[in-house]
């Protein structure tokens, strides 16, 4: 039987580790909490599908036509086609396992309109898609369990991926409940550890996601992609602990953005867009945002009460409860705040990393959204990742390498030894917190060569302090070991960024506002002997 190591337990992790049990294969499932917790539960939208009663003049080549053109003509055709063509049998595969989607009268899915897609087609599940597909996947994952096909692990942290001659074996983690590193070899690794919010402080998303595990493998020889292409969601608002996200099914509901001059509503997208203005792709509306300059609002209330409760009863909850706005009567005060990254792991068709063995998929992973990703595609493309790497596990080829991991556990106790200490001028959460600062700074929605330099200076700094950071021994000890990795994809990302020398999709250059033939590629970046190497991969080297 085949060792499959999955670590990160969201929607992409729990796709791949019951489409890996489906074709008898053995799997040990890891994450620091148990997939209920994961980012993925937040997902209320939708997942997009053009199933078999889609709406007329709808199709599959439409769907992959949009993606590719949301994405700006820079991810895999072939990457896309084979995702949209997929998503009708997903559909299908989520409801024999018990997702309840939200139907029609005449029992056919329900369909709401996202944006930059030219027809309803994103299938949801009241307000809880997220958590629906996560429940109907963690059901089938038990049961595997209770075949001894799936065994699932909780409180550890990735530390480090076991890499011997190009080769991935394994990985250590911090196993928070015996405070001590612990090996887990395995035939094939999968990666699934999610976005990487946390580099940027207060997201829409989860902390849980906070880039470590790219940023280490990024150290160890994986290859990065696309890493500037960060999602501005144009919807939320601000609370005291996060970005709350208004769901772009609110726009897709009838919702118009306006902003106010001399006492008159300005609605700005339908004035420079049309009928569709409001649901132009993400990086549009939030640009559009920006450059207006002024208070923005998105009003629903003339939906009427009885519609917006049935529709979108998650946006009215959470307004009124973190806000005290009854949107049925009042307008939501809203804002673009980081919410996606289309960057991540480079992989290629088949998942496999530039290591042999070490797969990627779902948000850590870099492959179908190109400059920007369409609403709805991400929980498609984390389940339909998982299932084809698990066909890409079962099939490789590849000679494994016999590793108990012992080097490694070493390294890691010792590393983690000299980690305590609570004296530092350069405490974990200061660090953190300058970080975010530079980001959302440097990477906002409109860059220029002057502040991503600028952001590069003082990440690079922290980086050369690295080794006197210290965490607080109140702490897991994750936050102490996690830092440098994060700077370093912090770097990797502000890189990346200033070496695109164009304005595409998320990626929007003040100083160079066309988008140029010439750059119509993914940006790889590379770790050689601490040097940051970036090419453009015009040859194609991750669409094979
Ligand atoms: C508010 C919100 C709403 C969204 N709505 C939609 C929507 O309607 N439709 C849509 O298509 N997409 C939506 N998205 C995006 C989508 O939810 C995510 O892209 C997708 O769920 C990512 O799934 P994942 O499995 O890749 O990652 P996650 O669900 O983030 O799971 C990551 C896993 O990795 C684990 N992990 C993290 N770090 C480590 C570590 N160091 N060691 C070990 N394990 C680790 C985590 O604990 C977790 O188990 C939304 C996102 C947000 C934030």
């Amino acid at each position: 039987m085949k060792r499959v190591l999955i670590i990160g337990s969201g929607i992409a992790g729990l796709s791949c580790a019951v489409s890996c049990a489906e074709k008898n294969m053995e799997v040990t499932l890891v994450s620091p909490f148990p997939s209920e917790r994961a980012q993925s539960v937040l997902a209320a939208g939708g997942i997009n599908a053009v199933t078999d009663r889609h709406e007329p003049g709808d199709s599959i080549a439409c769907h992959i036509e949009d993606t590719l053109n949301g994405g700006c003509h820079i991810a895999g055709k072939k990457a896309v086609t084979g995702l949209c063509e997929s998503a009708p049998d997903i559909i299908k595969w989520l409801e024999k396992l018990g997702t309840v989607f939200s139907t029609e009268p005449d029992g056919s899915v329900s369909k709401r309109a996202f944006g930059g897609q030219s027809y309803k087609r994103t299938c949801y599940c009241g307000a809880s898609t997220g958590k629906q597909i996560v429940t109907a996947l963690v059901m089938e994952a038990r049961r595997y369990e209770g075949m001894g096909r799936i065994k699932r692990r909780l409180w550890m942290d990735f530390y480090s991926a076991l890499i011997q001659d190009g080769v991935c074996c394994g990985a250590v983690f911090y196993n928070e409940a015996t405070c001590a590193p612990e090996a887990i070899t395995a035939d094939s690794v999968v990666i699934a550890t999610g976005g990487q919010n946390a580099l940027f402080g207060k997201t829409t998303g989860s902390t849980q996601c906070d880039g470590y595990v790219a940023g280490k493998l990024f150290t160890q020889g994986v290859e990065l992609k696309n890493l500037e292409f960060i999602q501005y969601h144009p919807t939320t608002i601000e609370t005291d602990q996060k970005r709350m996200l208004i769901s772009e099914a609110a726009r897709g509901e009838g919702g118009r953005l306006y902003y106010e001059e001399n006492g008159r509503r300005v609605y700005f997208m339908e004035d420079r867009f049309g009928e569709r203005g409001n649901l132009m792709p993400r990086d549009v509306v939030s640009r559009c945002m920006e450059e207006c300059g002024k208070d923005v609002y998105l009003d629903v209330s003339f939906l009427g009460r009885e519609r917006i409760l049935q529709r979108l009863p998650e946006v009215y909850e959470l307004c009124l409860k973190y806000r005290g706005i009854d949107i049925c009567e009042q307008s939501i005060p809203v804002s673009p705040s980081v919410h996606f990254f289309m960057g991540g792991i480079a992989v290629k068709n088949n998942h496999e990393t530039n290591i042999k063995r070490l797969y990627a998929i779902g948000e850590c992973a870099s492959i179908y959204h190109g400059a920007n990703r369409l609403g709805g595609n991400s929980l498609l493309a984390a389940i339909y990742g998982g299932k084809v790497a698990a066909a890409s596990i079962e099939n490789n080829s590849a000679v494994g390498v016999d590793t108990d991991g012992a080097d490694e556990l070493a390294a890691a106790a010792q590393t983690l030894r000299a980690l305590k200490g609570t004296q530092s001028r350069y405490p974990v959460k200061y660090v953190r917190d300058m970080l975010a600062e530079t980001m959302r700074e440097s990477l906002g929605i409109v860059r220029c060569a002057e502040k991503l330099q600028s952001g590069i200076d003082d990440v690079s700094f922290y980086l050369s302090v690295a080794d006197k950071i210290r965490y607080d021994s109140s702490e897991l000890a994750y936050f102490g070991y996690s830092v440098s990795a994060i700077l370093t994809l912090a770097k990797a990302t502000l890189i990346c960024a200033q070496s695109r020398q164009e304005s595409r999709g998320a990626h929007y250059r003040s100083d160079h506002p066309d988008t140029k033939d010439a750059c119509r590629a993914a940006t790889v970046i590379r770790y050689d002997n601490g040097e940051f190497r970036t090419y453009l991969d015009t040859e194609g080297k991750y669409e094979s």
